[in-house]
């Protein structure tokens, strides 16, 4: 089964103050060229958004939110 919740980055809202990367004791994150990158989401919390509440704008969202979202909508059921 896939890894469904773990951040999502905005990275034209991010401005690189890395307080998600010092947040998570998960290793979720890692830091390239000043910006966090997700490199191990599944180290991620279902249900966490201790990243997410501490950026200062509202860069982080998180996949499994959004499932419904993504569902199919034709009715199929998919
Ligand atoms: S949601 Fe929680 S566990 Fe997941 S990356 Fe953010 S701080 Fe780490
Ligand atoms: S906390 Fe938000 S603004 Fe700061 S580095 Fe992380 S994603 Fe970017």
């Amino acid at each position: 089964m896939s890894k469904e919740w773990f951040p999502l980055i905005d990275e034209d809202k991010c401005i690189g103050c890395l307080a998600c990367y010092n947040k998570c004791k998960h290793s979720v994150y890692d830091v390239e060229n000043g910006r966090p990158v997700v490199v191990y989401r599944e180290g991620c919390i279902d249900g966490c958004h201790g990243c997410g509440n501490l950026c200062p704008e509202g860069a982080i969202i998180y996949s499994g939110e959004y499932k419904e979202h993504i569902k199919c909508s034709c009715g199929c059921g998919g």
